[in-house]
Parts: structure tokens; C-alpha cells; sequence
């Protein structure tokens, strides 16, 4: 008898924590919400950011994101588990199937982007690789989940907008010729820390799609920054000689890079351009600190190298709130700060939006999912 209690609590205990997620266990984002962490992680500004990237896409009526990260799938294929979830619901808008949704499983290592069958053809699906092998993974390798969620929902957003779902007819041809145009401002050849085809396919939704899809606020927020980039490859005179400077690579700026600032621009929380003279022999160093980045600016060296990472200590339920512990470190100086966090206990979904109907109780509207996306481990 004795023994078979001991098995019992020992296969409960075994049993527990493979036990992972279904897909109807995870809470739909609520109305205005377009991301649900079960695990607690996600610090409220990184779900922040990507709520904003959703509203920000769904207000243009270009489609419709989510972003899901659960601790474990349980042993299910994280593909077909995620394509489920997309289906249930409902992201994206019904008949234009433009949704797209990252679904990520911070235990089991594993990340699935999945897209609407609106936004799945093959510039989509190549966008998608990108983001997921060029983004998303580097970021989780390099310890950084919050940096992975918001560079994916960001890069979904970009994905979306364009989307040749959402092309005015013609205008293809218009923004096939106008990287070439940039090209002039820049007689040196930037170099993106992502692969070059990533670089060029991310070039016409931040700096060309502004002046032809562009239109109201968000067409601004993207236009300011082609010109924000434009000012940035701008030409410069030395004050000194009047003689233009050359804006030097990524391999040669270093040595005009303290240590801090070489660490900021490995980490990509902040880009230094250094546009040498020759004949004057003189630097001038400029700072372009990244948008959106998990890296903030440390108390102790001032350098953007601080950055947070957290381990879940009690999970939250339906019942009871979870327990996280942050620990926050700098990745230049020997800074580092330990606490805990509470996290609020999970939201039922509403008794109408778990009766079948997908769209109820939430923003999304009904888009349909296939399963076409990219998929990741780390
Ligand atoms: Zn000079
Ligand atoms: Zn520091």
C-alpha cells in the first residue's frame, strides 16, 4: 500500500510539469490586447510594445496580430498546437485571412510564426524565414525573450503592411525601383547586421512604403523614419577642411569605440556611425540608439547595456496569482540587482467566447489559418 502511495505521488510529481498547455486553456487577448504571456515573464512594457504594434496595424485595417507565449506545449507538435490556436481565435479578418500570429514556448526552446492564408504567399513566407531565423532566434540565443517577442511582433507588423495582400495594384513596380534611388544618397554600401536579403527586403516597408500605402498617422510614424534614415546617410563636410567624410564599415569604426559603446553596438541597443576625415585625421562619433530594444541604460556605467531576464517561481492560474524572479544585469560593467515580482492570476475567458463562436471576446475576426509560417529553436 505504502508503495503504491510513493509511486503514485512520485508519477504526480514526474507527471506535472510535462503537463502543458491546451490550446483552449490559453486565455484569448481581450479586446485592444493583441498578446497573452501565461507564463508571467513578459515585463508589462514588452507587452506594451506589442499591443502597440497590433493596434497600430489593425487600425490601418491591414490585418491583425497576436503574439502568445506559453512555458510548454506538452510534448505537442508546437506547429500543429499554434496553427490550432491561430484557428480558435480567429486572427486575422474573416474572408481576408490577413492574420499572423508568433507562438512561442519558452521551455521547450521553440518559436512558430503562422500566417493567415491571405498573407502566405512566397514574398510573405520569405519575409516570415527572415524575421524568424534573423530576428527571433538570434535574440532568444542571445538571452533575450522580450527582445524576440518585439522584434517578431514588429517584424509581423512590417510583414502585414507589406503584404501584397494590401498593394495597391501597380504599385509593385514603383517599389521594385526605389531602393535603387536611395542608393544615391549613400555612396558607401550600409551594412545591416542581419543578412544582406533581409536588409533589402526590410528597406520597402520602413522607407518606401510611406509614400505609396502611406496614409494618416501611421503612414507618418513611417515616414518619419525613412527621413530619419535618409538624415542619417546624409553626406557630412569636415568642419575643418570642407572635405566630405567617409562614413567608415562596421569593422573599422570600432577602433574609434570605447569599450561601452563597442558592447552597446554588439548587443544592438545602440548603432555608432564614425565619419572619418583623412586628411584631418578626425572622428566624428554619432549615436543611433535602437527603437525598441530590451537593453535599457545601466545606473552604474550609463551605458545601454542593462537588461532583465526572469524565472518563473510560481506559475499564475485561474486561482492564484504567479511569482517571478527578475534578475537584472549589465552586459558591460559588474552591475546586477535581484527581486520578485507578483503576477496577476489569469482572466476565465468568458463563457460566450469559449461556446465556439472565435471572434467573440476579443478583437480578432475570424481569419482562417492553414499553417503556413516559419518555425524556430533555440
Ligand atoms: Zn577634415
Ligand atoms: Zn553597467
Amino acid at each position: 500500500m505504502r508503495v503504491l502511495l510513493c509511486c503514485t505521488v512520485l508519477l504526480c510529481a514526474l507527471g506535472l510539469p510535462a503537463q502543458g498547455e491546451t490550446v483552449s486553456s490559453i486565455p484569448r487577448p481581450r479586446p485592444g490586447s493583441w498578446s497573452v504571456d501565461t507564463t508571467g515573464t513578459m515585463s508589462s512594457s514588452t507587452l506594451a510594445g506589442v499591443n502597440q504594434w497590433g493596434q497600430e496595424v489593425d487600425d490601418k485595417g491591414l490585418g491583425q496580430l497576436a503574439v502568445a507565449v506559453v512555458n510548454t506545449t506538452g510534448g505537442r507538435n508546437p506547429r500543429t498546437f499554434a496553427t490550432e490556436l491561430f484557428n480558435q481565435w480567429g486572427i486575422g479578418h474573416a474572408g481576408r485571412d490577413d492574420g499572423a500570429l508568433l507562438f512561442i514556448a519558452l521551455k521547450d526552446r521553440k518559436a512558430e510564426i503562422i500566417l493567415g492564408n491571405g498573407v502566405d504567399g512566397p514574398s510573405d513566407l520569405g519575409r516570415s524565414d527572415a524575421l524568424m531565423s534573423g530576428e527571433i532566434v538570434p535574440a532568444f540565443k542571445r538571452g533575450d525573450p522580450a527582445g524576440a517577442v518585439l522584434a517578431g511582433a514588429r517584424g509581423l507588423a512590417g510583414l502585414l503592411e507589406s503584404s501584397p495582400l494590401n498593394a495597391p495594384s501597380g504599385a509593385t513596380s514603383v517599389a521594385q525601383q526605389a531602393p535603387q534611388a536611395q542608393a544615391f544618397y549613400d555612396p558607401t554600401p550600409f551594412r545591416a547586421r542581419s543578412p544582406p536579403e533581409y536588409y533589402r527586403q526590410s528597406t520597402d516597408w520602413t522607407d518606401v512604403s510611406p509614400w505609396f500605402f502611406g496614409s494618416g498617422a501611421g503612414g507618418l510614424v513611417i515616414g518619419v523614419a525613412g527621413l530619419r534614415r535618409w538624415l542619417r546617410r546624409r553626406p557630412r563636410i569636415c568642419e575643418g577642411c570642407r572635405q566630405p567624410r567617409q562614413r567608415l564599415d562596421e569593422d573599422t569604426d570600432d577602433d574609434h569605440l570605447d569599450a561601452g559603446q563597442r558592447r552597446e553596438e554588439n548587443l544592438g541597443s545602440v548603432d555608432y556611425d564614425v565619419w572619418w576625415c583623412d586628411s584631418c585625421q578626425d572622428a566624428q562619433v554619432e549615436r543611433y540608439g535602437a527603437w525598441l530594444t530590451s537593453y535599457s541604460t545601466c545606473p552604474s556605467c550609463d551605458y545601454k547595456t542593462k537588461s532583465e531576464s526572469s524565472t518563473t517561481l510560481v506559475s499564475a492560474t485561474y486561482d492564484h496569482g504567479g511569482k517571478v524572479r527578475v534578475t537584472v544585469t549589465c552586459k558591460h560593467c559588474h552591475y546586477r540587482n535581484e527581486f520578485t515580482r507578483s503576477t496577476p492570476k489569469l482572466t476565465r475567458p468568458s463563457p460566450s467566447s469559449s461556446s465556439g463562436s472565435r471572434s467573440s471576446g476579443s478583437s480578432f475576426g475570424g481569419g482562417r489559418s492553414s499553417g503556413g509560417g516559419s518555425s524556430g529553436s533555440w
